[in-house]
């Protein structure tokens, strides 16, 4: 049974192996998992070998020389995968930084390797763009948070992502004195989000945020608000870094995001974007 051509009803597309050291769990556990959650599509992303300190190395990311590794687990799952009725894609995390240079080496090896689905993600809490931060004059809430977007909107007009993962991630203990509310920083939030829109580049909705620092997903129902204003396309993913999150909180953050006005959602196969519209399956639809 061949499912490349199938069009799945439902589908998670972030999610991580144990080769970056903090992941639980093989591949195939993760496909037990949509199997019993009734998502018929997945997309690992493990995060990107990255040769720059500062971006963290054993315990956060692959090394190159673990990339055919990763992609026979992933080729290994997908065998497994299409016994079950679920595909599973081949993704990347990629890094998302304000100054090129360090990612020079990444985009090298972006462009000789091809995946599904690259993900962007500006990993705020790493050591480089808090130095970054520091030497940039950044030291106040309001400058920290407008770095941030402003990061995530130069890195969608690059092209070099397909989607920006966990977009208000900067929440999480990121701000210095006041807790992260998006209406306090209206306008450079709506300035990234015109720059994405323009730039065609997805947002993720990212539920891993269900269980971390103020429990609710990625992004802030208020940027949602203002990102479907724009017409900016969502990717969803569960950020697994253990099995059972496969498709985790899917039907409430999928239930709320409706009422916001969100109509569909997209999935990356071959780099191509595919849109699926809104349905109940979306979220899944076993009872596990
Ligand atoms: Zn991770
Ligand atoms: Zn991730």
């Amino acid at each position: 049974m061949s499912l490349a051509n199938q069009k799945p009803r439902s589908f998670d597309c972030h999610m991580h192996t144990p080769l970056c050291g903090h992941s639980f769990g093989e591949p195939e556990e993760y496909v037990d998992t949509a199997v019993r959650r009734g998502i018929d599509l997945l997309c690992f992303t493990c995060h990107i070998p990255m040769a720059v300190e500062g971006f963290g190395q054993e315990g956060t990311r692959m090394r190159l020389d673990q990339l055919p590794l990763y992609r026979d687990k992933i080729a290994a799952a997908a065998a497994y995968g299409r016994e079950r009725g679920v595909e599973v894609l081949c993704g990347i995390e990629a890094e998302i930084f304000p100054e090129e240079e360090p990612l020079e080496e990444m985009k090298a090896f972006l462009e000789r390797e091809s995946f599904d689905f690259v993900l962007g993600s500006l990993h705020h809490m790493l050591p480089l763009f808090r130095h970054w931060l520091y030497r940039n004059g950044h030291h106040d809430d309001r400058g920290i948070v407008a770095a941030y977007f402003r990061t995530l909107a130069g890195a969608a007009a690059t092209g070099r992502y397909d989607s920006l993962a966990h977009p208000d991630v900067i929440r999480l203990y990121g701000t210095l004195s006041e807790p992260f509310d998006p209406a306090a920083h209206e306008d450079v939030i709506k300035e990234a989000l015109d720059g994405i829109a323009e730039s065609g580049v997805c947002l993720e909705i990212n539920t891993s945020g269900r269980i971390k620092g103020d429990y609710i997903a990625h992004p802030d129902p208020l940027i949602m608000k203002w990102a479907l204003e724009r017409a900016i396309p969502f990717t969803i993913g569960s950020d697994s870094h253990t099995p059972e999150r496969v498709g985790d909180g899917f039907r409430e953050v999928l239930a709320d995001a409706r009422t916001l006005g969100l109509s569909a959602l997209h999935y990356f196969r071959e780099g191509r974007r595919h849109r699926l519209p809104f349905s109940p399956e979306m979220a899944g639809s076993g009872i596990a």
